[in-house]
């Protein structure tokens, strides 16, 4: 049983051995673990829109509710809200397996900014939040895949939108020698600094997104963390309550591109 530890004695190469062996015997407990988790945190996010439906359904069944245009919209947000939950937990499986592809090139990264600002504004109502890109046209290329970095932005565009009722959001960009780095700025509800800490955790939701039905699955961020982790940078995030949240990631410089904003800057 794995509780049972091999246990170490004089020779050194049973030791070793014994090491390694507590060592693997460890890594399987976590994995182990992570697996039960994985399938609790499951459970509890599929049971609260099946137990909806179940209602409608049962409702409409015994005629107690009237089927009406408002419920068959209720009934197909829930059955929307199930499919983002099933897609986006396929995508964190994947990505938490190694699975994802990951196609790295150089690539300009000012297009697919502007291209995504256009998009999202297109969708705005009566421009609020206000959605603003701020950068330099001419930065240096990035070594990354572009659908997966759209992958990324897509979803922290998406959040500073939707936890942002009023306000403004806006992206930046800047480099420094080695990295290029890409903010989605803020001035929507916030977090609070005791809830920072978990943001990128799988299944997470601040109690306020979750009283809002903002329709949100939890998992966006965790999928964020590990497509930047994949393509060799870091996320990060700050926040202050009622001011508004910052969500920065890295990207590596192509190395032609490092070379030439080396000397630039000579
Ligand atoms: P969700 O689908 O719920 O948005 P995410 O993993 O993308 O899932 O985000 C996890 C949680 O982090 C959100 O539910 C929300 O509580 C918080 N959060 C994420 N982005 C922001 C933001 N820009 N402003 C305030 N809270 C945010």
């Amino acid at each position: 049983h794995l509780e049972e530890r091999v246990p170490t004695n004089e020779i050194p190469e049973l030791n070793r051995l014994a090491q390694s062996f507590n060592r693997m015997a460890k890594d399987l407990e976590g994995v182990e673990q992570r697996r039960r988790e994985l399938v609790g945190d499951l459970t509890h996010e599929l049971r609260t829109p099946l137990t909806v439906l179940e209602g409608y359904l049962e409702g409409l069944g015994d005629g107690t509710i009237d089927p009406s245009v408002d419920i068959y919209q209720r009934l197909a947000k829930e059955t929307t809200r199930l499919r983002n939950l099933v897609n986006d937990l396929q995508e964190l499986s994947k990505a938490e397996a190694g699975y994802l592809p990951i196609n790295l090139q150089s690539f300009n990264l000012y297009p697919l900014l502007s291209s995504l600002v256009q998009k999202f504004s297109d969708q705005l109502l009566d421009d609020n939040p206000s959605l603003t890109l701020d950068c330099p046209q001419n930065l240096p290329l990035v070594l990354a895949d572009p659908e997966r970095v759209e992958q990324v932005l897509v979803n922290l565009i998406g959040n500073a939108l939707r936890y942002t009722l009023q306000g403004r959001v806006t992206l930046r960009a800047w480099s420094t020698t080695t990295q290029l780095w890409v903010a989605v700025e803020d001035t929507g509800q916030g977090i609070a600094p005791e809830e920072l800490p978990h943001v990128f955790e799988r299944f997470w939701r601040s109690d306020r997104s979750r009283d809002r039905h903002s329709g949100g699955t939890g998992i966006g961020l965790a999928i964020s963390q590990r497509l930047v982790e994949l393509q060799n940078g870091v996320i990060q995030a700050e926040s202050e309550l009622g001011k508004g949240s910052t969500f920065q990631f890295s990207l590596p410089i192509a190395p032609q591109s490092s070379f030439i904003a080396a000397i630039a800057k000579r």
